[in-house]
């Protein structure tokens, strides 16, 4: 240290006391950052102390998420973050950098059709074996190529049972650790042995982990030490840089309660499963702050960034319970409309988070890649945009002939004021995923959407019905505008049939004809 520069050297020197960087990171200043990317599966928009939305609401008085907080202190909330609307399309989205409409796996997978019927439709044909290898090169393909040590922790869900993309070594992770085909754990408890052995259950049971079944381990803690465990043999062992895919059961069904942190919540006024989950999502948020800690132990937080995200709305329609505003069934992201599974702002709003997981302007990579602490951005991410991001991170280069939807957001990282997305978004669910009543006009059906600045288009294709929302000023989506402004609609579903019939997007299947039910657009202006 002593060839340093003295101002350099002071400013080292006081980044190690105050913590942000171990002595590890003096030796060796890298060219590449550490990326750990921490899906969280069904956790909702509002289901954190870290408010993204404009106000801070009894939701997020209600959860106690410290180390979302850390994150957030130190880099860039995105308020206007998207998923699809389930977990397999996310999952192949980021890995593909694909939108649902191209790589055409429009639900979640497990064993063949996981689709269920309408009165009036039938599954489309989508990909129901979820992503297989070759399909699309992948991001961790990429990343293992360029020099990464790739780690898969928790759950993968992009292929389905007995196929290759089961397994997350064939999509280009190095390490897999409890990832295969299924989306759900049977159970979170170490003590269940995560559902190992429960006769009928084999398809649900975690796979590896041996270590801790049979221990009281929770599945987030068993993940978290792994997690860690990885971490610390590719700085100290391996001296590679590394990109962590942390992807948790939790905060999924079954709703189990998680120990410590379900005693904060014993005394709420909610319903027994919104304590249990409240404690889900709180021993979630202690794995991001172990996962953090580890990094700023080894020396290496300032070097490495942190991405938070989830996978698709919360959870709202089943198995949730009486929540702090005393309401229960699709209130749980209030004011957002609905929860997982809808076209609806509840179903594909999610919490996402960047940041370097220690703030040093002073860092080469920092000034590379730099952060604006503290700040919000407005502007609208979808899951696939993570894709060329990461990839613009890590400097590895993209093959040649790569096409993906996805758009680097990086600059609003430095600019976050800036909100402007110049490339609509798409979404894509033609699927029915749980049932609904004749008639209904739940946005649990099968559906398209379009967002296009400000203004949203969804069609349903049960009833044929166009809804048009300006979300500026109505994030609930209540008034539907597809009849005072028919040129703003018109206009947007003319994007998106395109959008749809160009990447030959699968339609549901009319149950009468036995024939594809395409999209119809809504009718002309000038229609009387
Ligand atoms: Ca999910």
């Amino acid at each position: 240290m002593t060839a340093l520069p003295k101002t350099l050297r002071a400013l080292l020197v006081n980044a190690i006391l105050a913590g942000s960087i171990g002595p590890a990171a003096i030796a060796a200043a890298p060219d590449r950052p550490n990326i750990v990317f921490f899906l969280v599966d069904d956790m909702g928009w509002q289901d954190s102390s870290v408010p993204f939305h404009t106000e801070s609401t009894p939701f997020n008085r209600f959860f106690h998420t410290p180390s979302m907080e850390r994150l957030a202190a130190s880099g860039v909330r995105f308020t206007q973050a998207y998923s699809c609307a389930v977990c397999t399309p996310t999952r192949v989205s980021w890995l593909t950098g694909l939108n649902a409409t191209s790589h055409h796996v429009t639900n979640w997978t497990l064993k063949g059709e996981t689709s269920r019927k309408s009165a009036s439709l039938l599954p489309p044909d989508w990909k129901r074996e979820g992503l297989q290898p070759g399909d699309h090169p992948t991001l961790a393909g990429i990343l293992r190529d360029s020099g990464y040590r790739t780690i898969h922790v928790g759950k993968a869900h992009w292929g389905a049972v007995g196929t290759p993309g089961a397994d997350p070594l064939r999509l280009g992770f190095e390490v897999n650790i409890a990832g295969h085909a299924a989306g759900a754990p049977e159970s979170f408890q170490g003590l269940d042995r995560y559902g190992e052995g429960r006769p009928g259950k084999e398809v649900w049971a975690v796979p590896g982990l041996q270590e801790y079944k049979g221990k009281d381990i929770h599945l987030t803690d068993a993940l978290t030490r792994e997690a860690c465990r990885e971490i610390e043999k590719s700085v100290t062992e391996l001296r590679k840089p590394f990109f962590l895919y942390l992807s948790h059961y939790a905060v999924h069904t079954p709703l189990q309660p998680h120990k410590p942190w379900i005693d904060r919540y014993q005394d709420q006024a909610v319903d027994r499963s919104e304590k249990w989950y409240a404690s889900m999502v709180e021993g979630m948020d202690a794995s991001l702050g172990t996962v953090m800690d580890k990094l700023v132990s080894l020396g290496v937080a300032a070097d490495t960034l942190v991405v938070f995200y989830t996978d698709n709305g919360g959870l709202s329609h089943v198995a949730r319970g009486r929540n702090i505003l005393g309401t229960g069934q699709d209130t749980h992201n209030l004011p957002l409309r609905e929860g997982k599974g809808s076209a609806y702002e509840g179903g594909i709003r999610v919490p996402a988070i960047v940041s370097w997981a220690a703030v040093a302007p002073d860092r080469p990579l920092q000034q590379r890649i730099p952060v604006s602490p503290g700040s919000r951005c407005a502007r609208p991410i979808l899951v696939e945009d993570l894709f060329p991001a990461f990839l613009a991170w890590s400097g590895a280069r993209k093959p040649a002939d790569l096409e993906i939807d996805g758009i680097d957001f990086t600059p609003s990282l430095a600019s976050p004021g800036d909100s402007r997305r110049d490339a609509p978004l798409f979404w894509h669910f033609p699927n029915v995923w749980t049932p609904y009543p004749e008639g209904s006009t739940t946005g649990y059906q099968p559906h398209s959407v379009i967002r296009s600045g400000d203004w949203k288009a969804i069609h349903f294709y049960e009833s044929g019905r166009w809804e048009l929302y300006h979300l500026a000023t109505d994030l609930g989506e209540k008034n539907n505008l597809a009849r005072r402004e028919p040129a703003k609609l018109r206009e947007l579903a003319g994007v998106l049939l395109e959008r749809l019939t160009r990447t030959r997007s699968p339609w549901p299947v009319d149950r009468a004809t036995g024939k594809p039910r395409p999209m119809r657009l809504p009718p002309t202006p000038d229609t009387p």
